[in-house]
């Protein structure tokens, strides 16, 4: 099986898919020319997984995690953590550093861990590299924390300075 034409199950229905497939951005209203390649698919798995729906959309309507606007919306909203006290919004697919840790490529940076305790994103500790540490999880409630791309790019920024 090649990637230029196959069928796929969506919505209940069989149809075709693939790049050689010739498809019109399905965003209300974008008549945008497009195929159904897994460049134009919402989500991972043609025919919709957990990460979208399964709809094709141009450049313009897919987003750079290849979501469409309400996909994406969607992951967004569930991904947005509010800290109860400071009204604080964090996007836990993020990773974090502790407020005031500079990054370095050897530093440990913390993923939520994908389960709550006491109301609170839970955290682990990962390296740089992706392995995981042995050190105790954390809260995010515990302390405060800022998310590492915004470290980086602080740090990229006064370097530039
Ligand atoms: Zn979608
Ligand atoms: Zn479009």
């Amino acid at each position: 099986m090649g990637y230029a034409c196959y069928e796929i199950t969506r919505n209940g229905e069989r149809t075709q898919a693939g790049y050689e497939v010739a498809a019109t951005c399905e965003k209300k209203g974008c008549r945008a020319a497009i195929d159904r390649g897994l460049a134009y698919l919402c989500g991972q798995t043609p025919g919709g997984d957990e990460h979208g729906c399964g709809g094709y959309f141009c450049e313009k309507h897919l987003t750079y995690t290849n979501q469409c606007d309400t996909c994406g919306a969607a992951a967004d909203e569930a991904n947005t953590w509010t800290h109860p006290e400071t009204g604080e919004e964090f996007d836990l697919r993020d990773s974090f550093l502790p407020f005031g840790q500079r990054y370095d490529g050897s530093s440990l940076v913390w993923h939520y861990a994908g389960i709550m305790r006491d109301g609170s994103p839970v955290l682990e500790p990962v390296y740089s590299s992706g392995e995981k540490a042995d050190e105790p999880h954390r809260l995010l409630v515990e302390g405060e924390w800022e998310s590492a791309a915004v470290v980086m790019m602080r740090q990229i920024r006064q370097l530039a300075s």
